[in-house]
């Protein structure tokens, strides 16, 4: 276990300090979320290493839109810009990586079970204290002493869909809203087909 003021490399290769600054830089601010997530992506990223080599190439599935997408695009290659890292919006604080072509990988979660021994990082984690009332020095030491502790971790293979390479194909016109959209998306672009609140056009 790291002692308190431990700045060793802890977080893909960045000390505890160096970390947080670069969250900050990121992500606007040290959220207890991302510091936990970076601990989490760590995890993964030396499990997958061990099992696949330290240069394999990997991607990311995470689920939640909470912090853990910053976490995994502050410390990887991966992010959703070079589709890499997919989002999953279910409110779980997980994530996978993940190797092609196989699917193979493995899945960090957080432990509803292991959170016993860290009271401060169970209280805020499960919602039991105020925010006002929290302390975030001590969420911030319980996470970074027992965020590890607090996850499970298990081998995973990710379904055919993640794996499949995404080829535009021939663009056209929609005939509903005028825009250039992959033809083999249908009759009508997506956002046309309906089912997504969309902005509004404004009269001028
Ligand atoms: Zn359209």
């Amino acid at each position: 276990m790291l002692k308190p003021d431990s700045d060793a490399p802890h977080v893909c290769g960045l000390g505890w300090n160096e970390f947080v600054k670069k969250l900050e830089d990121f992500h606007g601010y040290a959220a207890p979320g991302a510091l936990w997530g970076g601990i989490m992506v760590d995890m993964a990223r030396e499990r997958l290493k061990s099992l696949f080599g330290p240069d394999a190439l990997f991607w990311v599935l995470v689920e939640s839109y909470s912090c853990l997408p910053d976490a995994v695009q502050l410390l990887t290659p991966c992010t959703v810009g070079n589709r890499r890292l997919q989002v999953l919006d279910l409110n779980r604080y997980a994530l996978t990586l993940y190797t092609k072509p196989g699917g193979q990988g493995v899945r960090i979660f957080v432990d509803g079970g292991k959170l016993g021994p860290w009271p401060h990082l169970q209280s805020w984690f499960m919602g039991l204290v105020d925010k006002k009332d929290q302390d975030a020095n001590l969420l911030t030491n319980d996470i970074r002493l027992g965020g590890a502790s607090a996850c499970s971790m298990r081998a995973v293979r990710v379904p055919e869909t993640y794996l499949r390479r995404e080829r535009k194909g021939k663009i056209g016109l929609c005939p509903a809203c005028g825009e250039p959209y992959p033809l083999r998306d249908g009759e009508r672009c997506l956002a046309c087909r309906g089912g997504f609140d969309l902005p509004v056009e404004l009269k001028s």
